[in-house]
């Protein structure tokens, strides 16, 4: 759908024009026209379908320019990165109107962030922890909200921030609106909306959990004591392809690596400098100055590969990004699709490769639970045998957390399951050929893509 059939004024449409979007992406069809009717919504979508326009193009639209400092329209989002993003579509989208958008999140001297507040405020986009904090230093109030935006409110569930929530929505005025986004619908976002929300319109677009289908994912068994070897190998293949190719820088290849932990993005940055590999971390220890500093970079294609944990990178848009690798597999299954879901935006391909050791077993068992399927195996010089866990099903393990499967108008995810065990029993059974432990020997790069290419047709077909 074109925008213009959205009922959006002539300097929002043209603000759009300007940013290079010619039709609305299915979320942001759906979500205007509801919120646009004032109405309660929540909003289902993986990451990169466009949520940020979906509620940030009605508020300009419903937000009268005014000269009264009040702060009208609330978005809480939770890590820094967002909130910077999200500021920033709200100035791309608003730049043809007179609405003030303040951006405020911790990590940061507060002065500044002050400031900005007493030059004046129509729309503020922040952090809880932050928010709170200068609410309770006096700095403004949310007497006059009219729209309250949690934006990937799983997320900030999962960062404990349930609490602060709470306090910040406590300060609004009950006759508001209220919009919630979210990747997924776990129990507690459930309650949630249920406890914040009016009557809502639930929105959502492309099934859930189904992992973005642009993506090729690709799975290599391998041990962990390998993995450096592997991260190392692939990425110089593609660096080195780019360098025969010379591109321009922002053509270049360029991933994003996933670790677990914040340590292990820090070893793991230094081994692939070490090994010729223009990395930079982002993590949790580091400075707000830093991680900005080395996603600015990034994004200019001046560094090539980020390493990164689950939080640091969570929402970080990057356009065409072409590889993710999960160096470790996420501790949580749905954070598999959130990492995923960095590459083949918008529309574009991505290749998300993931390296599984026999520890993480039972990790990938809960991914490809929830996302329905078996992540194709390549076979590589690193690749070793390992069996898949036949998973258990929902609830025989109480620490493990499985979604419920959505299973289509309601049903139970019982058909799901027995399809599921179905297609295992049958990968196991004609499993065994191509399954030895492949020895080490040498392979030159070009080798090992072909190989890697080949494997991966001939399992497909
Ligand atoms: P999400 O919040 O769902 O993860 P974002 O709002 O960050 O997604 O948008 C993802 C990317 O898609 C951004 O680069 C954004 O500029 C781009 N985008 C958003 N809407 C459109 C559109 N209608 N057409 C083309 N690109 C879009
Ligand atoms: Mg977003």
């Amino acid at each position: 759908m074109r925008f213009n059939e959205l009922n959006l004024n002539k300097d929002i449409l043209d603000a759009i024009k300007k940013a290079g979007y010619e039709e609305a992406t299915p979320i942001q069809e759906k979500s205007i026209p509801v919120m646009l009717e004032g109405r309660d919504m929540i909003g289902l979508a993986q990451t990169g379908t466009g949520k940020t326009a979906a509620f940030a193009l009605p508020i300009l639209e419903m937000l009268e320019p005014r000269r009264k400092n009040q702060i009208r329209a609330l978005v809480l989002t939770p890590t820094r990165e967002l909130a910077i993003q999200i500021f920033e579509n709200f100035k791309k989208y608003g730049r043809y109107r007179k609405l003030r958008t303040v951006c405020l999140y911790g990590g940061a001297k507060k002065g500044n962030q002050i400031n900005a507040l007493y030059r004046g405020c129509d729309i503020l986009v922040a952090t809880p922890g932050r928010l709170i904090d200068l609410a309770n230093e006096g700095h403004f109030t949310l007497d006059h909200i009219q729209i309250l935006v949690l934006d990937e409110a799983d997320r900030m569930l999962d960062m404990g921030f349930l609490p602060d929530m709470k306090r910040i929505i406590a300060m609004t005025p009950e006759t508001r609106q209220t919009v919630m986004f979210s990747a997924t619908m776990e129990k507690k976002v459930e309650a949630l909306a249920r406890e914040m929300l009016t009557d809502p319109e639930r929105i959502q677009v492309a099934a859930q959990n189904n992992a973005a289908d642009t993506v090729e994912q690709r799975l290599i068994f391998t041990e962990r004591e390998m993995k450096d070897e592997v991260i190392i190998n692939l990425l110089q293949e593609q660096l080195e392809k780019d360098d025969e190719n010379a591109l321009s820088r922002k053509d270049r290849t360029n991933a994003i690596v996933f670790t677990r932990t914040k340590r292990g993005a820090e070893r793991l940055n230094r081994v692939l400098n070490h090994a010729g590999i223009g990395a930079a971390a982002i993590h949790g220890d580091k400075t707000q100055g830093q991680r900005k500093d080395a996603l600015d970079r990034f994004r200019a294609g001046r560094t090539q590969v980020l390493v990164a944990t689950d939080v640091a990178a969570r929402g970080i848009d990057v356009p065409s990004l072409s590889y993710v690798f999960n160096y470790d597999l996420p501790e949580e299954a749905e954070n598999y699709v959130h990492r995923i879901g960095r590459t083949g935006r918008a529309g574009e391909e991505g290749i998300a490769i993931t390296l599984c050791d026999k520890e993480e077993l039972e990790l990938l068992e809960a991914i490809e639970y929830l996302i329905k399927k078996e992540i194709p195996v390549v076979e590589t010089e690193w690749s070793i045998h390992l069996e898949r866990i036949p998973h258990r099903g929902q609830g025989s393990n109480g620490r493990r957390r499985y979604h419920k499967p959505e299973g289509q108008n309601g049903q139970n995810g019982s058909r799901e399951n027995r399809q599921s065990s179905q297609r295992r029993n049958h990968y196991r059974s004609n499993g065994g050929q191509n399954k030895s432990y492949r020895k080490p020997r040498h392979m030159s790069h070009r080798e090992k893509t072909r190989h890697m290419s080949e494997n991966k047709s001939a399992r497909e077909s």
